[in-house]
């Protein structure tokens, strides 16, 4: 049945309690207990994000460089620290956007532009990336009226540059790399990505969406990781999110250009309506200001020091539970991970059964099928569960291993 509006609003006191109600039945990040969608920094840093979100909630980025300085300032201020975390050189720019999703339709949609500008035909025109690309690329190319190919990874889960060398032809629009890919966790090798695009004179997308916000405080904190940025010379457009690693408020994400003439392509304006000039940098009209806001309050609450050692514990959190799960007897930890993100499966039981035995217990991560495989994506938070994790594993793997048989449903879903 349909939901009425009331006649007679409710008090506030009895909305809240509902909402509080309604969330009893939702996955338990609060207790740590999800593995993906939610990224806690912890209470104090929640407090920051929320806070500021609240501050700005009301203003709109639309009007950011007319009715908002302040938001102008702010934008200007996230895209300048992300540039330099990335290496990007003096001549680089970029936009805050609504999330990865809106970040790589943008850089896809750059591409295209700027193709087309430069008198090329973009009618079959193709994105080529590694399988293990996220599907906004997809999404992207289904707006954008492009394709997408997709080239089996390697054994080691990453990109098999000698089968995307390949698979280069005239059509090729958009070389992608991520850093690192969602479904595996690692990060491609990018700098034969870079070779690649350099000698074809292809764009290179990094996607580090996941990373961008992550891997620079690693690699700062001493970890040795594959260059995926722009000290890599063919990398011309990097998405990063701000709503992941980055610890802001949902709704926040940065899209960087290696060069102000490729962003011309990104802008949209026009004035051929009833209101006179109307010019946007990214998909949205209306813009959160809280999402703008939470993003530079948190950025600047944790500081390079901060960003650090959350990175660090969320590195040892996944140390220490890639030890705990290989030292389970025919368990084994997918590829080489190096960031936040761990895979893992069974060698000799169905992975799937032992994931429902896991969400049955509580614990709600995505499954993978491309193999069977449990999929974490941790946050400074796990770093209390990881023991009762560990052992409602164990118990999991025991109640599998008694009764592999039954019918447990496993389904390979992502949300
Ligand atoms: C999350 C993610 C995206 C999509 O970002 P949304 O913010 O969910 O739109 C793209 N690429 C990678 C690697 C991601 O992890």
């Amino acid at each position: 049945m349909r939901t009425q509006m009331l006649e007679l609003g409710q008090s506030w006191d009895v909305l809240q309690a509902r909402l509080h109600q309604l969330s009893a039945e939702d996955a338990n990040w609060r207790a740590n207990r999800l593995g993906v969608f939610v990224f806690d920094p912890g209470p104090e840093v929640l407090q920051v994000a929320k806070d500021a979100y609240g501050l700005f909630m009301s203003e709109n980025g639309l009007g950011a460089s007319s009715a908002f300085p302040s938001l102008m300032q702010m934008e200007d201020d996230v895209v300048s620290m992300g540039l330099n975390l990335l290496n990007a050189p003096e001549s680089a720019c970029g936009n805050m956007t609504s999330g990865g999703t809106e970040s790589i339709f943008l850089a896809v949609k750059t591409c295209r532009e700027r193709a087309r500008a430069q008198g090329k035909d973009t009618r079959d025109a193709e994105i080529l990336m590694p399988r293990s690309a996220h599907l906004a690329f997809d999404k992207a190319a289904h707006y954008l009226d492009l394709n997408v190919v997709r080239i089996p990874v390697g054994s080691d889960f990453l990109a098999d540059t000698k089968a995307i060398e390949n698979a280069i032809t005239e059509r090729t629009l958009m070389l992608v790399g991520s850093a690192p890919c969602f479904p595996y966790g690692m990060i491609d090798p990018l700098p034969e990505l870079n070779d690649l695009a350099l000698s074809n004179n292809i764009w290179l997308h990094v996607d580090a969406c996941v990373g961008g916000y992550f891997a620079p405080f690693a690699r700062m904190n001493g970890a040795e990781l594959t260059p995926f940025d722009f000290e890599l010379e063919g990398v011309r457009s990097v998405s990063a999110d701000l709503h992941k690693y980055g610890y802001s408020a949902k709704g926040a994400s940065t899209l960087f250009h290696r060069t102000e003439e490729q962003r011309e392509h990104q802008l949209f304006s026009s004035s051929d309506w009833a209101c006179g000039e109307f010019g946007t940098p990214t998909l949205a009209g209306t813009r959160p200001g809280g999402a703008i806001a939470s993003a530079w309050a948190v950025m600047n609450f944790l500081g390079t020091q901060g960003y650090r050692r959350k990175t660090e514990t969320v590195i040892q959190t996944r140390l220490e539970l890639q030890r705990g799960i290989e030292s389970i007897a025919g368990m084994e930890i997918l590829g080489d991970p190096q960031l936040g993100l761990l895979i893992y499966r069974s060698i000799d039981l169905d992975s799937r059964s032992i994931h429902h035995e896991m969400m049955q217990r509580g614990w709600f991560s995505p499954l993978l099928c491309e193999p069977d495989a449990i999929h974490l994506m941790l946050s400074p938070g796990h770093q209390n569960v990881i023991d009762e994790y560990l052992q409602d594993l164990n118990n999991s793997i025991e109640s599998v291993r008694l009764d592999p048989g039954i019918d447990r449903r496993s389904v390979s879903r992502y949300n």
